[in-house]
């Protein structure tokens, strides 16, 4: 494994995640979407891009056999806080926490159910959020991190690992192919960049796509200050139909989206790709108080 000393030892003094891997039996399991990262100099730029993590707690879903946990701990974070379903990576991970003592806190269970403010505490510096999330759950993770009331949120930053495709749509502008309903509500709460891109060798047994690593800074209340909830009713109409005119599109919420358009100073013939973030904010605030029934 790179990241080893010249003696072949892991700068933490465990053994290679190669070997924890075959002592633990964790044959990756498709199910759990367990794509594994044993280069542990790869976990560790993973960790850095998450900025100086001294004094933080690092809150991480699915730590799996301890790649990115082992970095994290590395890296100089006060207290990592790890949520994993697949009971079999326990005793690998049970080993890591007996190496950093008091530093590592692993939850058994569904990081969907999660209370996460629960599980973290409110003292000290506010949170970071690093995984490589598991596929099938990571944009239903990452919308309930970005719906977090109240706002700003309880966490500083989010630094996580998506399909390259999910990562496009986070970061992508208006006009584009991916700009679509994630992008509005990601852009809305957050400063989007991807920060890194991996070719599928990177990961063990590696995924059928590129994936990338994408970090998002919370931002302050925008304004006006659409709520996000509401947001997320207009672009999801807006984008189900997303050639359609807004005037079209916007019926399913609205029986008159003339003049909510107008209101909002928008164009009734424009479509949901062309619109900015700022100009569907703008929408969402005005439809949240428009004086009909539907719009309630
Ligand atoms: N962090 C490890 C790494 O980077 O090598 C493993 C990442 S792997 C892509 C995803 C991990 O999430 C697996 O360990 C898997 O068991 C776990 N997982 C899958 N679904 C989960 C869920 N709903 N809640 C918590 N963990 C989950």
């Amino acid at each position: 494994m790179s990241g080893e000393r010249a003696d072949g030892a892991s700068p933490d003094g465990l053994p290679p995640l190669r070997e924890v891997i075959r002592a633990h039996g964790l044959a990756a399991k498709k199910s759990l979407g367990q794509n594994f990262i044993l280069d542990l100099n790869l976990t560790r730029r993973i960790a850095r891009a998450a900025g100086p993590l001294d004094g933080r707690t690092a809150v991480e879903v699915g730590p799996g056999p301890g790649g990115l946990t082992r970095a994290l701990l590395l890296e100089g974070a006060a207290r990592v806080v790890a949520v994993e379903r697949d009971e079999r990576c326990l005793p690998a991970l049970a080993e890591i926490a007996a190496r950093h003592p008091g530093r590592l806190d692993v939850h058994a269970g569904d990081a969907l159910a999660a209370d996460w403010r629960a599980l973290v505490g409110s003292s000290g510096k506010k949170p970071v959020i690093v995984a490589n999330l598991p596929y099938s759950v990571a944009t239903l993770l990452l919308v309930g991190w970005l719906e977090t009331e109240p706002w700003p949120p309880w966490f500083d930053r989010m630094v996580l690992m998506f399909q390259k495709e999910v990562a496009e749509r986070i970061v992508a502008a208006p006009g584009s192919k991916a700009y679509g309903r994630l992008g509005v509500i990601a852009q809305w709460r957050a400063s989007t960049r991807i920060v890194m891109t991996l070719k599928p060798e990177a990961f063990t047994p590696p995924p059928k796509v590129a994936s990338a690593v994408v970090e998002l800074i919370p931002r302050p209340v925008g304004n006006p200050p659409a709520s996000v909830e509401v947001l997320g009713r207009v672009t999801a109409a807006a984008f189900g139909q997303r050639r359609k005119m807004l005037r079209v599109s916007l019926r399913q919420i609205v029986p008159n989206p003339e003049e909510l358009l107008a209101a909002a100073g928008l164009r009734a013939e424009e479509r949901a790709e062309n619109l900015s973030v700022a100009e569907f904010a703008r929408l969402a605030y005005i439809f949240e108080r428009w004086p009909t029934e539907a719009a309630r």
